[in-house]
């Protein structure tokens, strides 16, 4: 059992609303009723309590149903390794989760980890404070399965679906993976909607192209 209670927080406020205002525009959308809770968990055990496991100190956040759950600033020190705060920094991860809760409106049951997550760094903007790969070799390997270097490619890949294909084409692929039923149909959805098979190949020689 948990006890929570209802805060006010100004700058959190404002993160939000403005992550949701930009995230409304991305996908679309006009959020209004049932938006998504931020609840702050106080520290590491209640954190673990809640996800009924033990976590890694890298793990700060994570979305569920319709409410996000972050560990609170307060406790980085203490319970997340290597995490330091700075505003900007906690703008992308409220973003980010979002991400996760716009994806959800989808309501997408078999779908690509790596894209989720890929869109949800790219979104936030967290791919910025990343290094990216020389190659891509391994996001594809997070399809049903989630990990840790999931976020290592996933951004960059994103980026150049955005940034070369235009933001049309991302919605039309989230579209279509309502009816996805297996990674299979997931490859030839995208090659309906980008033209080609996504490979390693393929997303190695558009970002030689500089793209
Ligand atoms: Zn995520």
């Amino acid at each position: 059992m948990f006890k929570i209670e209802k805060i006010k927080n100004e700058k959190f406020d404002e993160f939000y609303e403005r992550a949701m205002k930009e995230l409304d525009e991305f996908f679309e959308r006009d959020w209004i009723m049932n938006r998504t809770k931020i609840v702050f968990v106080p520290d590491r055990k209640t954190y673990n309590s809640i996800r009924d496991k033990e976590t890694d100190g890298w793990e700060i956040a994570f979305a569920c149903n319709d409410s996000i759950y972050l560990l609170d600033p307060e406790a980085y020190e203490k319970d997340a390794d290597g995490h330091i705060y700075s505003d900007e920094r906690f703008f992308m991860l409220i973003k980010h989760e979002l991400t996760h809760s716009f994806w959800n409106l989808f309501h997408y049951s078999h779908t690509p980890v790596w894209l989720s997550e890929g869109l949800a760094l790219y979104l936030a903007g967290q791919y910025k404070t990343r290094t990216c790969p020389e190659k891509f070799v391994n996001f594809l390997d997070f399809y049903g399965e989630y990990g840790k270097f999931v976020y290592n490619e996933s951004g960059f890949v994103v980026k150049i679906l955005v940034e070369e294909f235009g933001k049309e084409n991302v919605l039309e692929l989230l579209k279509g993976l309502g009816s996805i039923k297996s990674e299979d149909q997931f490859y030839d959805l995208f090659e309906r909607v980008y033209g080609f098979r996504i490979s390693y190949d393929e997303m190695n020689k558009l970002m030689r192209e500089g793209k």
